[in-house]
């Protein structure tokens, strides 16, 4: 896991192990065990802001603020202390409780005790854990021959596909149907939570079990990094290294994901870019991950820049109205809890951004109307209070409900009435209206809206549009009438 030593420390312990070619990876060392402080510096970080809430001003800027954090051992995060006395005091049950306070609500798994050193135990903290820090960093070890788990439910068939993702689904289905032969390399590209991960597994779950045999290695490539690191750190009589090549050399596909995470780390560039000839020379396939293009990844070496080029890039954007409906319906389905089609919509106009953040809005809608006792999703009050953190509710919304609520309310009808079936004269006019306004004010196709009126057919919402928008030219009462309807939608 974690390699507890900064780089001053490290360097001795490991002199007589490296090469001379790999001392210049000393800096990917460093680089690495910054990366690796950051856990425990940015757990204190929360546990210090937890704290911060329970003591006075003056203890906390004379006891806790200058603690610091060294190390994340197994959950004991160890902190260094500047004198015995702070040591002692910070032991007491008095002052360990906001620790151990802080630490729950703090909830995090991978802290669960404090430790306070002084700084003359520091030293001797740090030789006598060795032990911990080789045991503990075996998770980078290379193993072999261990098939990835892919996720199942990262599938093909699961992901749902709309204007903003169908060539990369395309692309990569074409390279899991036919590896190393279609698309060499496959370069998806695109923001958070859109899907890139999700289209990896699903090429890793086809491959798997329409060829079982086949050797495909999905890592992410902070764990490419952290699998060179322990390869160059750990190599005894080269064994490492000849394991690192070996693993990620005899990949029938490769696939690496969030290759923006190579930035500054030159020295697993490289690692790469040997990595990359030998199986693109041997015909072998080739994913790669991105939240940018490869032209925009300008800490790349412009010779690795360039094989990310070479093959076919395709970009993943936010997904349109229409695909995010898609997913909602879809990931409801699969949560088995139903949700009202208004409520589908609500969502989806509101949850723009990604995926990621779709699924979340569900699992809170979900969780909250269960406890109201609901088994299904149709009470909008309920799904504004549950979504409250992650939309504007004070801001205005407008949504094909907000507009049908202030249609109804004005012409005094009902929401039932108005998408249902009557005809007649004081029913007939509203719908037309709701339908007219609902054209104007949200850009949204007209099958969302035939949809949204009980499924009404095409025409008839062309002909409600139409009628209302030409009637308005000369009818003096109907204008008057849409105008206050525009009010109370402003309003509301
Ligand atoms: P990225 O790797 O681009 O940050 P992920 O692949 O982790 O995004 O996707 C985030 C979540 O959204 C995952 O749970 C994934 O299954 C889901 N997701 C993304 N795109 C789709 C899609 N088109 N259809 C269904 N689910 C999707
Ligand atoms: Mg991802």
């Amino acid at each position: 896991m974690w390699i507890n030593y900064k780089f001053s420390t490290i360097i001795p312990h490991y002199f007589h192990t490296i090469s001379t070619r790999q001392i210049i990876d000393y800096e990917l060392v460093f680089y690495y065990n910054n990366l690796c402080m950051k856990e425990e510096v940015k757990i204190w970080d929360n546990l210090l802001d937890e704290i911060s809430k329970d003591v006075s001003s003056v203890s906390f800027d004379l006891w806790f603020k200058n603690l610091e954090p060294i190390s994340l051992d197994f959950g004991k995060l160890i902190l260094v202390c500047s004198s015995d006395k702070q040591k002692e005091l910070l032991k007491s049950p008095d002052y360990k409780k906001y620790f151990t306070n802080s630490i729950k609500k703090l909830n995090n798994p991978l802290v669960t005790e404090c430790v306070v050193i002084n700084k003359n135990e520091k030293e001797s903290y740090i030789k006598d854990n060795k032990s911990i820090e080789l045991e503990s960093s075996k998770e980078d070890s290379i193993e072999e021959n261990v098939p990835y788990k892919f996720n199942e439910n990262y599938t093909f068939d699961n992901f749902v596909v709309g204007n903003s993702n169908n060539i990369a689904k395309a692309a990569a289905f074409a390279v899991a149907q036919n590896p190393g032969k279609s698309h060499n390399p496959l370069f998806i590209y695109g923001g958070v939570g859109l899907g890139k991960t999700h289209i990896l597994h699903a090429i890793g779950n086809y491959v798997t079990s329409h060829n079982p045999s086949a050797n495909i290695i999905y890592t992410t490539t902070e764990q490419f990094v952290n699998n060179y690191v322990y390869s160059i750190t750990h190599n005894k009589n080269n064994e490492q290294n000849f394991k690192f090549r070996e693993k990620y050399r005899k990949a029938d596909i490769l696939m690496l994901d969030d290759v923006q995470f190579l930035s500054g780390k030159d020295s697993s560039q490289e690692a790469i870019f040997h990595t990359f000839n030998d199986l693109y020379q041997a015909n072998k396939q080739i994913v790669l991950t991105s939240d940018r293009h490869p032209r925009e990844l300008n800490f790349l070496e412009e010779r690795l820049r360039s094989r990310f080029q070479s093959g076919l890039n395709v970009d993943i954007s936010s997904p349109d109205l229409e695909t995010r409906i898609a997913i909602i319906q879809k990931k409801a389905f699969q949560q088995n809890f139903n949700f009202s089609k208004s409520i589908v919509y609500f969502i989806a106009e509101n949850i723009t951004s990604n995926i990621r953040e779709i699924e979340g809005a569900l699992k809170k809608v979900i969780f909250y109307c269960q406890l109201n006792n609901k088994d299904c999703a149709d009470d909008l009050s309920i799904v504004r209070e549950a979504l409250k953190d992650d939309i504007d509710i004070s801001s205005h919304i407008l949504t094909m409900d907000s507009i049908t609520d202030a249609v109804c309310s004005y012409y005094n009808i009902t929401k039932e009435e108005i998408k249902g079936g009557k005809k007649s004269k004081n029913i007939a006019l509203p719908r037309q209206v709701a339908i007219y306004l609902i054209l104007e004010l949200l850009s949204l196709p007209q099958m969302t809206v035939s949809d949204y009126f009980g499924g009404r057919d095409h025409s008839t919402i062309i002909y409600a549009r139409d009628k209302i928008s030409t009637s308005l030219e000369t009818d003096n009462l109907l204008k008057k009438q849409v105008k206050d309807i525009r009010n109370i939608i402003q309003k509301n």
